[in-house]
């Protein structure tokens, strides 16, 4: 792959406490356009690193006061400096120096008198090796980005597949969970579980006459009533299907969930939703109530048959009113 030449190939620090030495490889790698600064010792040498990091540092070993190694040392240990390739010069042609500069922290080691065609070559091997590292890095930060955002984006996915897109309360599915929870947590703790069953009254005529854009609205503030009504974190409405709601009721006696009915049937017919086609002239619910001690044996389904029992009687006994499966047995239906 051909590649333009940039116009600075790289900011590198030479380090060498001889002023021949740094005059002859930093003339080399001007010539070859490298951006080059020199430091004539080792304290020189760090605070030019830090205050602006270089992509590679030429490091002789031999100095006064602070040796390259000492120098190596303290780049390696501070976060500015960590990641830049160090390659050291040395005229010490021994393999102990060799094993302390990578030891030490240094990518390479280069001896003098040097081949200046060699040294370029482990410039370039460097900096493509450091290139390679930071673009890596890049790329998991980018990826690591992209997981949260599809993490996020699951959860959001895994919320909406409870809603009711309508009204935005929870939908058939989150109800059909939920009851099944409930009714084991009941058999647990052997407390009661109660459901109520809500249906608007003559919804079909509210349709025909005013629109099914008239019919949705009302849809929605019926089921905001709910959450104004249900105060304890375990009770749960639902949208059922059509313009049926469904309500949760755990550790609630029968009387409790009847009284919860009667509010939320008062507070629809508070609503004054128009509706000339019905008896009452505004929108006014139905409740069935129904209550039950759930048991290992029995089916969280039979507590809905019950409610659809009680609401059958509700409208059938002239619908905006709340029955329970007490009433069923009084007067039996369905
Ligand atoms: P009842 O008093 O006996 O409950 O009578 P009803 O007319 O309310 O009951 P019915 O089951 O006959 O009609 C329900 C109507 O609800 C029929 C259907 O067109 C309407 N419906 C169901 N889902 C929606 C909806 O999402 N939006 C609107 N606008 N109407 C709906
Ligand atoms: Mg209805
Ligand atoms: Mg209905």
């Amino acid at each position: 792959m051909a590649t333009s030449k940039p116009t600075a190939k790289g900011d590198i620090l030479i380090v060498d406490d001889n002023p021949v030495n740094l005059d002859l490889l930093s003339g080399m790698l001007l010539d070859r356009g490298f951006r080059v600064r020199v430091a004539t010792n080792g304290r020189r040498a760090l605070s030019a690193a830090k205050s602006a990091t270089p992509d590679l540092v030429m490091l002789d070993i031999n100095m006064p006061e602070m040796d390259g190694y000492e120098v190596c040392r303290q780049m390696k240990g501070d976060d500015l400096t960590r990641n830049v390739p160090i390659i050291f010069i040395s005229a010490l042609d021994n393999a102990l120096d060799k094993v302390k500069a990578f030891s030490t922290g240094g990518a390479d080691y280069v001896t003098k008198p040097f081949q200046f065609e060699e040294v370029l070559a482990r410039i370039e091997i460097q900096l493509k090796i450091s290139r390679l590292q930071k673009e890596m890095e890049q790329k998991n930060a980018e990826m690591e980005h992209a997981n949260l955002q599809l993490e996020r984006a699951n959860r959001m996915l895994r919320a909406l597949s409870y809603l009711d897109g309508l009204t935005g309360i929870a939908n058939r599915r989150h109800f059909e969970e939920s009851l099944d929870q409930e009714w084991r947590r009941a058999v647990r703790s052997g407390a009661p579980l109660s459901l109520l069953m809500v249906d608007i009254d003559r919804f079909k005529a509210l349709n025909d006459a005013y629109g099914h854009q008239y019919g949705d609205d009302c849809l929605r503030q019926v089921a905001l009533t709910f959450s104004d009504t249900l105060k304890r974190a375990g009770d749960l409405a639902s949208r059922y299907g059509g313009e049926e709601f469904a309500v949760i009721l755990p550790a609630t006696e029968l009387s409790g969930a009847a009284s919860i009915g009667e509010v939320i049937r008062a507070r629809v017919e508070e609503l004054a939703i128009a509706h000339d086609q019905s008896p009452f002239l505004v929108v006014t619910v139905s409740v069935g109530a129904a209550s039950c001690f759930p048991t290992e044996s029995g089916a969280s389904t039979s507590l809905i048959d019950l409610a659809d029992r009680a609401l059958y009687q509700a409208k059938h006994a002239g619908r905006n009113r709340v029955a329970t499966t007490d009433d069923l047995s009084l007067n039996p239906t369905g």
